[in-house]
């Protein structure tokens, strides 16, 4: 990246996380103050902006990010780093390709799926056919991720795909964008949401079969435009805007 292009793209990186932050909160995907939405530094494959612990996601601003680096030292920012939030997000941003944004939360209805003997997401809902092949699902609950080593376990686990189910525990989800990653994660919780209120009912489930998902995929690859631009990218625009209108202080 051009030196001069860096303070800019680290400025929107910032507005993105913080708008990720405030989003989760709006979609209740938040538990507590815990959990970590992070980002590497456009420009570095080795730094990484992180919230300091004790803001909730419904007061994240763009300034608040501490620039964390993979030895876990604070290079700027103030405020607490969190052990699970470095010894998660860390080795997942060092080791997984494309994890330039790794969002780790307790949403609801995909925590819930994990919670089941079988976590399996599925093929029974249109939502739900754009994780086909995409999920890894981690059934070895560790307890709280105290040191880097369960982090690289997850990371391994995690493999080459962007969604990580953590069984008993939460999902992780990256992508190359915040965009990218957040549309994971908002799809995820709504193909989860689906499933499990069907499972409510106590009916059985209708699996979509093989060669419609595989047709269908194949229609979102195409569809994956719309008007020369990413669905994801003009979604996140969508949200960014109602957060411009009524908490427009999330990019300051
Ligand atoms: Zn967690």
């Amino acid at each position: 990246m051009n030196a001069s292009l860096k303070p800019q793209a680290e400025r929107q990186a910032r507005i993105d996380l913080a708008a990720c932050y405030r989003l989760a909160a709006r979609f209740g995907f938040n538990e507590g103050i815990d959990n970590h939405l992070t980002m590497l530094v456009p420009g570095h494959s080795d730094r990484f902006l992180l919230a300091p612990f004790g803001l909730h996601w419904s007061e994240v601003r763009a300034r608040d990010f501490l620039v964390v680096d993979f030895n876990g030292k604070v290079l700027s920012g103030e405020g607490p780093v969190e052990p699970t939030a470095l010894y998660i997000h860390l080795p997942v941003h060092r080791l997984a390709k494309r994890a330039r944004c790794v969002l780790h939360t307790h949403m609801p209805y995909a925590t819930a799926l994990g919670t089941l003997k079988n976590p399996r997401l599925e093929m029974v809902v249109q939502s739900a056919l754009g994780f086909y092949q995409d999920i890894a699902y981690d059934e070895n609950y560790n307890g709280l991720a105290f040191d880097q080593a369960e982090g690289e376990r997850m990371a391994r686990v995690l493999g080459d795909k962007s969604v990580l189910m953590l069984c008993n525990h939460g999902v992780l989800v990256i992508g190359e964008t915040a965009p990218q990653a957040f549309e994971r994660l908002y799809f995820l919780e709504r193909a989860a949401q689906a499933q499990v209120l069907a499972l409510s009912t106590g009916r059985e489930l209708r699996v979509i079969p093989d060669s419609t998902i595989r047709a269908t995929l194949e229609q979102f690859g195409s569809g994956g435009q719309v008007g020369g631009r990413d669905r994801a990218d003009l979604h996140f625009e969508a949200l960014k805007r109602q957060l411009d209108r009524s908490e427009a202080d999330y990019a300051s």
